[in-house]
């Protein structure tokens, strides 16, 4: 492939993982002992994840496991994507592959959702978003986008760690689909606090999907035949909920300059849900409260994004369905992604599409929701 046949496109979904010994080099030791890590079986392609004395265990993907020469089973993502955790061979990574900024979510930080103990959640979201301040968005301004980890056991708790990563710098907000056990549900008021703030501060709030809580923490609902895939889509609909709940409750209008980005979970289910909720609350009116200045496909349609990495029918949420804000995310890298062979996919599904929405889904909406971004250089 030479030069000229790149492809650019921007990220709107993908992960960092924390480098060795994370914890204990931003948090005292008490505190970073209780942070999330896994340690693999010596014996099976299973490891067990530790949070704050909770644990459980999950499969890990077969490409991503290696022996060693002692014949213990590793986690292989570095060999399979070596920007994984070092901000230098991942520029490296992303030229190759095309992809120019990204919005970059934790790893092992999505399981942080799992603790209870509102001080250390509090104390390690603070130093997180120091150190995805200065190790990653200082190293690349133009390049990374790493989300903030918010503390969500008590919404002031939320509203201060969103007004100090907005002070940090930091753009975007990473936010999980579903509320911690006892929290108020995201189409509740007891929130209005936290989207005042991420409006006033200008930070998008992303939701990646797959983060609804802790019944869903390895994500298995459905075992027997077919299992791999009902969970696999099973996934999505947390993010589906979480738009649903702030239009309907009122909670965009009210914040017309608030966007909010629903990351992995694919497009042309944007069109579908406003169509759904559109009937609902017109033949439904009766019931419907509160009543809206818009309708609930209009705000969605404006204030939510969404990416998606290789369904082929995403494009068509924009150019046949008017859904603007269609996103590509590259996953980076995780197997469910685009890695090793993002081009190929580029090409595949904007090759024979109008420039125009080509650019929109590559590009423009990404830059819509980071207006900092100025590159890559010939878009
Ligand atoms: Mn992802």
């Amino acid at each position: 492939m030479t030069t000229s046949d790149v492809i650019w496109a921007h990220s709107g979904d993908s992960h960092f993982m924390e480098p060795p010994g994370f914890w204990s080099r931003i948090l005292p030791k008490p505190l970073a002992d209780r942070m999330p890590r896994s340690e693999k079986d010596p014996d099976s392609d299973f490891e067990t994840v530790y949070v704050d004395g909770q644990t459980f265990r999950r499969k890990l993907p077969r490409v991503a496991v290696k022996k060693t020469e002692d014949g213990k089973t590793m986690m292989d993502l570095e060999s399979a994507a070596p920007g994984t955790g070092n901000v230098d061979l991942r520029l490296l990574d992303l030229d190759n592959e095309g992809i120019w900024a990204e919005v970059m979510y934790p790893s092992l930080g999505l399981w942080e959702n799992m603790i209870t103990d509102r001080d250390l959640v509090r104390a390690a979201c603070r130093a997180e978003n120091e150190y995805r301040k200065e190790a990653l968005q200082d190293r690349a301004p133009d390049r990374f986008v790493p989300a903030a980890a918010i503390p969500m056991l008590d919404i002031q708790d939320a509203v201060e760690a969103l007004g100090y990563a907005a002070d940090l710098g930091l753009h975007v907000a990473a936010l999980p689909t579903g509320v911690s056990e006892g929290m108020p549900d995201y189409n509740r008021d007891d929130w209005e606090p936290l989207w005042a703030t991420a409006e006033e501060c200008g930070m998008v709030l992303g939701f990646h999907i797959g983060t609804d809580g802790l019944g869903a923490k390895d994500n298995v609902m459905f075992n027997g035949p077919g299992g791999a895939v009902l969970n696999y889509v099973g996934t999505t609909y947390g993010g589906q909920w979480v738009a649903m709940k702030l239009v309907t409750s009122g909670a965009l209008e009210r914040h017309p300059d608030l966007k909010i980005l629903i990351s992995e979970g694919g497009a042309t289910w944007v069109p579908f849900i406003g169509d759904r909720m559109n009937e609902g609350y017109r033949q439904h009116s009766m019931w419907v409260r509160p009543m809206l200045s818009h309708l609930p496909k209009e705000t969605l349609y404006r204030q939510v994004y969404t990416s998606f990495q290789h369904d082929e029918t995403a494009p068509a949420a924009l150019w046949a369905m008017g859904y603007q804000n269609v996103m590509w995310g590259s996953d980076y890298p995780h197997i469910e992604g685009t890695y090793g062979h993002t081009q190929k996919t580029l090409h595949g599904l904007f090759d024979d599409l109008d420039p125009g929405v080509s650019h929109r889904i590559r590009i423009g909406a990404f830059k819509e929701l980071f207006p900092h971004i100025t590159g890559p250089p010939e878009s």
